[in-house]
C-alpha cells in the first residue's frame, strides 16, 4: 500500500513554519492568555482588545465594564485579575476594575482568592488596597 506520508509530513513542515512567522510578525505583544489552551469564555475577546488600550484610564474603564458584567466566566474573572494586577497603570484606575469585580455578585471563589493573593503585587496605594479588600469581604 502506498503511503502519502512524506507528502503530509513536508505540507505540515511548511504549515509549522508559517505559523511560526506569522507569530514572529505580529504587531501586538502577543498574549500569553490566547496561547493557552484553556476554555475561552464569551469576553475573552473584549478582554483582550481591552486590555491593548494604550492609556490607563480608558484600558481600565473598559476593563471595569466587563468586570461588572454579570455572567463573567471564572476563567475571565481570573485573567480580568491577571490583567489589571500585573498591568502598568494608575492605582485608582486598577482600583476601580478590581472593585467593580469584587462587587460582581458572580464574582467566584477562586477569583476572590486570586484577588486577595494578587493586591499586594498590584502596585496600589494603601488606600485603595483598603477599598478593594472591603468590597472582597463577604456580607
Ligand atoms: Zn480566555
Amino acid at each position: 500500500m502506498r503511503t502519502r506520508l512524506p507528502a503530509a509530513g513536508l505540507l505540515a513542515t511548511l504549515l509549522l513554519a508559517a505559523g511560526c512567522v506569522v507569530a514572529i510578525g505580529g504587531e501586538s505583544r502577543p498574549s500569553r492568555h490566547m496561547t493557552q489552551g484553556l476554555a475561552h469564555g464569551p469576553h475573552c475577546a473584549d478582554i483582550e482588545l481591552a486590555r491593548s488600550i494604550e492609556f490607563s484610564a480608558e484600558r481600565n474603564q473598559a476593563l471595569a465594564q466587563i468586570a461588572a458584567l454579570p455572567d463573567l466566566t471564572e476563567h475571565e474573572q481570573l485573567f480580568l485579575v491577571d490583567t489589571v494586577t500585573i498591568s502598568d497603570g494608575f492605582s485608582a484606575d486598577k482600583t476601580e476594575v478590581l472593585v467593580a469585580l469584587a462587587e460582581n455578585p458572580g464574582l467566584t471563589q477562586k477569583a476572590r482568592e486570586r484577588m486577595a493573593i494578587r493586591i499586594d503585587q498590584a502596585d496600589l496605594f494603601s488606600s485603595d488596597v483598603q477599598r478593594i479588600s472591603q468590597a472582597l469581604l463577604p456580607e
